[in-house]
């Protein structure tokens, strides 16, 4: 059947973009889907997003996935943005049609349905996130739009997370000191990471994980990093008796959303999971990883 996207090519930007997952995920669907499109890496550097959009529309790009640097960049230049990227002030997922620039961001929901494919629903949680930065916002705020009864942000730099809070009594500030922490968790009943402590390249971990101690054994764990698969808080978490969740159905979900963006289409979510992960899973236990 003839899809939007047959014949065309779609790529994720970045500054790097070596290391970007994108083309093997978004390939492995569209493989499996038989759709004749092919996605790429294009090395966009640091603020030059601006001037290379004009260029991307008149290339016949059909859309394409944005890393760092340009997420923030992006929102200022485009023709319509959806809620979530509204609101996250943050863009990466770009479709292009007919010359205009369409921006989403699905990183929030790809967070949420990677917590519902473990059976965890935000309805009514007490939550504990850890970082403030991109990531972070994503969880938080789609955590306090689905129903969390209350989300805390634990934060080295607490005033950088301020804007978190505006309009939103059920979210909270606060610093990451030991007793800070311990009073936090100890009434928190979802935990999420989403600062790259415990990253693989990042070389830098949770000096311990004393702080988990105070958080109730039947509250999931969660890490928005995927490289590892199980970093050591998630070892500890799991070690400890909490379900360990981690970042790799927030990828693969993000990632599906982006697709569904780019085609137009809904896609049948766990065929694309399986696609997905009959490619990604070798790749990541290789630790090969693609080149420029
Ligand atoms: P970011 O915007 O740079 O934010 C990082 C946050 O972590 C900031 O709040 C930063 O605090 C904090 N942080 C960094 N080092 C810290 C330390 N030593 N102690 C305490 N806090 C520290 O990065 P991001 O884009 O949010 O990404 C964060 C992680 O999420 C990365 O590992 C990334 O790979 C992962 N991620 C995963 C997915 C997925 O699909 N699974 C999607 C997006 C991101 P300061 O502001 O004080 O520096």
């Amino acid at each position: 059947m003839q899809n939007l996207l047959d014949g065309k090519t779609l790529a994720v930007i970045g500054d790097p973009v070596a290391h970007s997952l994108s083309p093997l995920i978004q390939q492995a669907m569209l493989d499996e889907l038989g759709w004749r499109c092919t996605y790429g890496r294009i090395h966009v550097p640091g603020g030059t997003v601006a001037a290379w959009l004009p260029g991307a529309a008149a290339s016949g790009l059909a859309g394409f996935n944005a890393t760092m640097p340009h997420k923030t960049d992006l929102v200022p230049l485009m023709d319509t943005l959806s809620e979530d990227a509204r609101l996250y002030r943050s863009v990466n997922t770009v479709v292009i049609r007919d010359g205009a620039f369409h921006g989403f961001n699905t990183d929030g929901e790809g967070f949420l349905r990677s917590l519902l494919d473990e059976g965890i629903t935000p309805e009514g949680r007490r939550a504990a996130v850890f970082g403030a930065g991109g990531a972070a916002r994503s969880v938080v705020l789609k955590l306090a739009r689905t129903g969390a009864e209350h989300v805390t942000v634990c934060c080295r730099t607490p005033e950088k997370a301020a804007a978190l809070t505006e309009n939103a009594p059920d979210i909270s500030v606060t610093d990451m000191a030991p007793d800070t922490l311990a009073q936090v968790l100890r009434s928190a009943d979802l935990f999420i990471n989403c600062t790259p402590l415990g990253m693989e390249g990042v070389n830098a971990d949770f000096a311990d994980f004393s702080f988990l101690d105070a958080l109730p054994k039947t509250a999931p764990v969660c890490d928005v990093i995927y490289r590892p698969l199980c970093t050591a808080l998630l070892h500890e978490a799991a070690r400890r008796g909490h379900l360990a969740v981690n970042g790799l159905g927030m990828l693969i979900h993000q990632a599906i959303l982006a697709l569904e963006h780019f085609s137009g289409e809904p896609l049948d979510a766990a065929a694309m999971k399986s696609a997905i992960l009959k490619k990604l899973l070798p790749a990541l236990q290789s630790e090969v990883r693609p080149q420029h």
